[in-house]
């Protein structure tokens, strides 16, 4: 049986040339890249070497980057190393659980934080953003695009916001980075996170920018490793992985238009599919939410959504059910978030775009890599309509499209 991989949202493979740079680091270049002798001299040179491939992505200065143990440890890192007591954290309510739960800890630690909504195309509005600053506002932390449905916020305009109001804006880029332009200068951000194993590096590895002059409170303390921001000896490996990551994901290599056309077709087949829909902001006319997106105020030249995701209802269907129906069939696909499945809560950033809860349950994302072909496409079109019918025929709630049509109610 062949298997087709549609959950690169919540882990990629690392490419080919990532493996080849890293494999060296584990053995014959073994050193504390701290120690002063040869062999730590090589390993601080590629750690070094790491730090401006990933400051070339995202347009900074080498000595920005400071290198974590990943995604969540970046958003922890920029939540908790700007924040206290007293302050107020502006914040989405579809962000990645890694901000979400780190600004939940910061309330207990006596923080205020005030939670954007989203329209039903799952974008935040500026002005909404403009309208919760306080006087103690400190941060504010909204993702550059998420992780469920691919919709990409207005982060340029909310850098301004920030700007003029001089607090601090941290973007999560994690989805972002490798799939459009992510570049902190245009979008005027202080603090950007983004994550090696979503972008065809290792696990375990990511990298926080943080700007020039940002007042950044360590998290773990111990030696004055990454300029004593963030103390532990490095994954040197993982470094270098992150690194090799970055350089080959500049979109120059088109990957992002590849991965486009195969989403786009994918998506448009599907929705073939009665009582289907995508949910978030589409550039696609053959979506039910086209209507709705067409001359919307926060499309002026921004993208909608990144290039490899698309986020589908099936009503009638329970999407657990249907992910682990297409499993059998050699095709891996998501419910949503990876650490949030198997919980019987549905999605809270399909919920936070006011979808009810049995049409949240509903729906599956399909989240494409750079290793994907057309091929995978026509498979997973030659099993998912097929496995759909099949569900719904059992569903004691599926009566046809008709009773279902929630759209008119809403
Ligand atoms: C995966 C992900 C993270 C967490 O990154 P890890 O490296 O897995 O800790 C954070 N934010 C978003 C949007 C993600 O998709």
């Amino acid at each position: 049986m062949g298997r087709v991989y549609f959950d690169n949202n919540a882990t990629t493979p690392a490419l080919p040339e990532v493996l080849e740079a890293m494999r060296p680091y584990f053995a014959e270049h073994f050193g504390n890249a701290s120690s002063i002798h040869h062999h730590g001299q090589e390993t601080r040179a590629a750690v070094e070497r790491a730090r401006e491939s990933v400051a070339a992505l995202l347009g900074c200065r080498a000595s920005e980057i400071v290198f974590t143990g990943g995604g969540t440890e970046a958003d922890n890192l920029a939540i908790f190393g700007v924040a206290q007591a007293g302050d107020q954290i502006i914040t989405s309510t579809i962000e990645h659980h890694a901000v979400l739960n780190a600004c939940r800890h910061m309330e207990e630690k006596g923080c205020a934080v005030t939670y954007i909504p989203v329209d039903g195309r799952g974008a935040v509005d500026p002005a909404d953003v403009k309208r919760a600053l306080r006087p103690n506002t400190k941060l504010i932390s909204i993702m550059f695009a998420n992780n469920e449905t691919g919709v990409v916020q207005p982060v340029a305009e909310i850098g301004k916001i920030a700007a003029e109001a001089g607090v601090y804006f941290h973007t999560d880029a994690v989805q972002a980075a490798g799939k459009i332009p992510v570049r902190v200068e245009e979008i005027g951000c202080d603090l950007l996170t983004i994550s090696g194993h979503k972008l065809h590096g290792p696990q375990g590895v990511g990298a926080l920018y943080v700007r020039k002059g940002t007042e950044l409170e360590p998290v773990q303390y111990g030696g004055r490793h990454e300029r004593s921001r963030r103390a532990g000896t490095e994954n040197v490996a993982g470094i270098v992985g992150l690194g090799k990551a970055a350089e080959l994901a500049g979109l120059e290599r088109g990957d992002d238009r590849k991965m486009a056309e195969l989403r786009d077709r994918l998506e448009r087949e599907l929705l073939r599919i009665e009582a289907s829909g995508v949910n978030g902001a589409c550039e696609n006319p053959h979506t039910s939410q086209s209507a709705r997106c067409a001359g919307h105020p926060l499309d002026q030249g921004r993208r909608l959504r990144v290039p490899n995701t698309t986020n589908i209802y099936f009503d009638g269907i329970d999407g657990e059910a249907l992910v682990i129906a297409l499993d059998l069939k050699g095709l891996a696909v998501s419910t949503g978030a990876a650490c949030s499945s198997g919980a019987i809560e549905p999605s809270h950033v399909l919920v936070a775009m006011g979808l009810p809860p049995e049409r949240a349950r509903a729906s599956i994302r399909f989240s494409l890599g750079k290793q994907n072909t057309a091929e995978d496409v026509e498979f997973a079109l030659s099993v998912v309509p097929e496995t759909v019918a099949r569900l719904r025929e059992l569903s004691p709630v599926w009566k046809g499209a008709a009773s279902t049509d929630l759209r008119a109610a809403r």
